[in-house]
């Protein structure tokens, strides 16, 4: 029932606009308003906060949906998880209503600063400091990449409270969009997803009072780790989401297009292609799904299956797609149909919340018992 009534409010208020978005590079407000209006813009948020109170699996398939027509409005849902995560795992009660409440409402999205310009696969490596001030701390520094940058009300931001102790030394925070000395950078240029907007985070003596800390000092990257574990499953949702717009574009296509005197679907070597697509993205649906069962259910065995699922299908995603383009000939590679945008969509799944490099050495080091 969640996914029919999903699917149709995508297909209805988001797919119209989505090539226009992509060709605009501009934010999906329709999206964002329809979203909000069916409480599917941060389903992850409890009940008990005003939330809808999704399941992890629930979540998936939100995300899923809107991404299998707009890869761009589908960061909505899957970055306020993001962005919030940190405080729903390790903030304070205090913290967590003043935050997750308009987090619910559609009053506030939330993006989560982790990377910086020198500290992408090794975030541990991070430059921006939160010095102590009296009853506050004063945060300097530059976060890159950031989703939904300027958007966004609410960032969660990890910076360095004690640099002699590397990861140990680094503490999360809320800061928030109209905190004095906050600003943005341009929007980047981008190969795909270009309906989100991305951008640098500058904070520039930008003082907080010491309770916007999330958890204890010091254990802020023990906590943006643990919320990846958690939400690289919704960059697998999205992946899955993607690869589904293309193949089911793809069918269609092929039972249209005719060649040598007949549609191409009728050809073997046509169908067998479809087949490869389909084959590939039930696995990695199946491998999502579980995943999402481990993060509801918090198993020990989640950092691998976090892992392993937005590895398997990203590359999924990106190889699906590609073959997508590939049985729609040369019409696949223009902007008049809409599986070039989303090939190009596809591939930020495979490098964002780590590249899957990255989920590969996050596997070796917790393979499975
Ligand atoms: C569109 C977009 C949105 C993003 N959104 C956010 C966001 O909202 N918040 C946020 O904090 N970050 C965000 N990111 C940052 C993203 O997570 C990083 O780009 C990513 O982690 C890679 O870091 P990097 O770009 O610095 O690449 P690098 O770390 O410089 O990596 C370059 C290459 O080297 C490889 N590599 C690096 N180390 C190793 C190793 N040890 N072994 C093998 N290969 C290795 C990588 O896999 C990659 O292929 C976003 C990025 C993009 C492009």
């Amino acid at each position: 029932m969640l996914r029919e009534s999903v699917r149709s409010l995508a297909e209805a208020k988001i797919a119209p606009f989505a090539a226009d978005v992509d060709e605009e590079g501009r934010f999906p407000q329709e999206a964002l308003e329809a979203l909000v209006a069916g409480d599917l813009h941060a389903v992850h948020v409890p009940e008990s906060y005003g939330g809808a109170g999704a399941d992890a699996l629930a979540t998936v398939i939100v995300i899923e949906e809107v991404a299998r027509v707009c890869a761009s409005s589908s960061l909505i849902p899957a970055v306020n998880k993001l962005g919030s995560l940190p405080v729903l795992l390790s903030g304070s009660e205090e913290l967590k209503k003043r935050y997750l409440a308009p987090l619910a409402q559609g009053d506030g999205m939330f993006s989560y600063c982790l990377s910086e310009p020198d500290a992408g696969s090794d975030a541990a490596g991070m430059k921006t400091k939160a010095v102590r001030d009296g009853d506050g701390y004063v945060l300097n520094g530059v976060k890159r990449w950031i989703t939904n940058a300027g958007v966004s009300e609410y960032y969660t931001v990890m910076a360095v409270t004690d640099p002699e102790k590397r990861s140990r030394g680094i503490s999360a925070f809320v800061v928030e969009k109209s905190d004095e000395g906050v600003s943005f950078g341009a929007p980047e240029k981008k190969l795909g997803i270009k309906g989100s907007p991305t951008r640098e985070v500058y904070l520039d003596n930008v003082r907080i009072p010491a309770d916007r800390m999330i958890g204890e000092e010091g254990t802020g990257f023990a906590t943006a780790m643990k919320t990846l574990d958690h939400t690289r499953i919704t960059i697998a949702a999205q992946a899955l989401g993607i690869a589904q717009g293309a193949l089911d574009y793809a069918k269609g296509y092929v039972r249209e297009r005719k060649q040598f005197g007949k549609p191409i679907g009728d050809f073997q070597g046509v169908q067998f292609m479809l087949a490869d697509m389909a084959m590939k993205l039930e696995a990695a649906r199946q491998l999502t799904y579980a995943a999402a069962a481990r993060s509801e259910r918090g198993d020990g065995d989640l950092t691998f299956f976090g892992a392993a699922a937005k590895c398997y299908a990203s590359d999924a995603a990106m190889e699906i797609t590609t073959d997508a383009v590939q049985l729609l000939g040369g019409y696949g590679y223009t902007r008049d149909y809409p599986v070039e945008r989303m090939m190009r969509d596809a591939k930020i799944t495979q490098i964002y919340e780590g590249t899957n490099q990255v989920q590969r050495i996050v596997m070796a080091r917790n393979l499975p018992k």
